[in-house]
């Protein structure tokens, strides 16, 4: 991934696209065949695969970053979680990545580690344990002792934080920072950023972090996440789960519409564009990515990535390959 942003023009916009494996075979077939289109139409810098907390999907993870990668020639690159999950576990995943030439990994701590539960004995004589790994920091240093440079690899970072007091973890761009600073320090590096609608707050931890006086953000992408509105109900459920504020504004504009599940993906692809188009002139680091949190759907972030001109230009002989449209409807 960072090869291929070091090989990007000054001044140039990138964008990456998120993935999750569909549970059923049928699934893995729809999401395939939209895939094939997606990386014709769209063609993102890389694309990601996520990783259910504590291994839960890691056949089917694996299964579906082989496809990106092998099958689609796609650059790849597979979230990864280190708690509540076998050493053994992240040994595998790791060699199966090497062997399907996945270069990227982006090395998460995944849910806060139930160590009782995962301490059991057997695990623990045959020196399987878990124990090592109880933050994000943790994977990242595993990775880069067992696999030196290898991997290319990216952390999480969270611009907003939260005064939920139900959560039972403190979230807070500020107590985050030094954790942050060690984590990129052990060897990040990208970072790639929660999603979030309040660009002012996303402005003020980009600068808070390229302004760090370690010296450590000055140049590293930082890649913002983003996620088109695909419904008001998945918006609800989604910015409730991942802490992300709705500012008045855009909350009053979907609010407006919300009885119209046509007129929500309208209106939302314009508040992302708008979001897009803000952050595209912010960025102090010569280049500026966006990642995509598309919930496996295609035509919302289409609609978005065409308005705000990100696709990149196809030399003349590919052209061929492009002629999807867009523009009729949002579902
Ligand atoms: P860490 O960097 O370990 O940080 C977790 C918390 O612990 C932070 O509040 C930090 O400040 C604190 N902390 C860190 N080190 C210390 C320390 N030494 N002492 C005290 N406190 C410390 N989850 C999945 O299960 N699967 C996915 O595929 C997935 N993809 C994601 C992609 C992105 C871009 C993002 C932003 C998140 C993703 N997550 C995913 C969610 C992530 O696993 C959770 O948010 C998790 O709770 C924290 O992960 P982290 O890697 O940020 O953890």
């Amino acid at each position: 991934v960072t090869d291929k942003i070091a090989a990007l023009p000054n001044n140039a916009h990138y964008f990456s696209l998120e993935f999750f494996p569909p549970k059923t075979s049928m699934g893995f077939s729809n999401l395939q065949t939209r895939l094939e289109r997606m990386s014709r139409a769209l063609r993102p810098l890389f694309v990601t695969v996520t990783w259910g907390a504590g291994g839960s999907t890691a056949t089917k993870s694996l299964e579906l970053a082989e496809i990106c990668q092998r099958q689609l020639g796609l650059t790849t690159c597979l979230h990864l979680t280190c708690t509540n999950m076998s050493r053994t576990l992240i040994d595998d995943a790791l060699e199966q990545a090497k062997t399907l030439g996945i270069r990227n990994i982006l090395a998460l701590r995944g849910d806060a580690p139930r160590s009782e539960e995962y301490r059991d004995e057997a695990q623990l004589l045959e020196g399987d344990s878990n124990e090592d790994f109880t933050w994000a920091i943790d994977l990242v240093r595993y990775i880069r002792k067992k696999h030196g440079d290898y991997f290319c690899i990216g952390v999480a970072a969270y611009p907003e934080g939260h005064a939920d007091q139900s959560h039972p973890e403190h979230q807070d761009p500020l107590f985050d920072l030094p954790y942050l600073v060690e984590k990129t320090k052990a060897g990040a590096d990208f970072i790639m950023t929660q999603l979030f609608f309040d660009v002012e707050a996303y402005d003020r931890f980009e600068t808070m972090l390229r302004t760090h006086p370690s010296g450590v953000f000055k140049t590293i992408p930082i890649i913002p996440g983003l996620m088109p509105i695909q419904s008001y109900q998945i918006l609800r459920r989604t910015t409730k789960l991942s802490h992300a504020k709705l500012p008045p504004d855009i909350f009053a504009r979907l609010d407006a519409v919300k009885g119209d599940d046509e007129l929500v993906k309208q209106v939302g692809v314009d508040i992302l564009s708008e979001i897009v188009e803000h952050i595209k002139k912010s960025d102090g680091s010569g280049k500026r990515g966006l990642h995509f949190y598309t919930l496996n759907l295609e035509k919302a972030v289409a609609h978005i990535l065409e308005r705000c001109h990100l696709i990149p230009i196809l030399a003349e002989e590919d052209e061929e390959a492009v002629a999807i449209d867009y523009s009729n409807n949002f579902t």
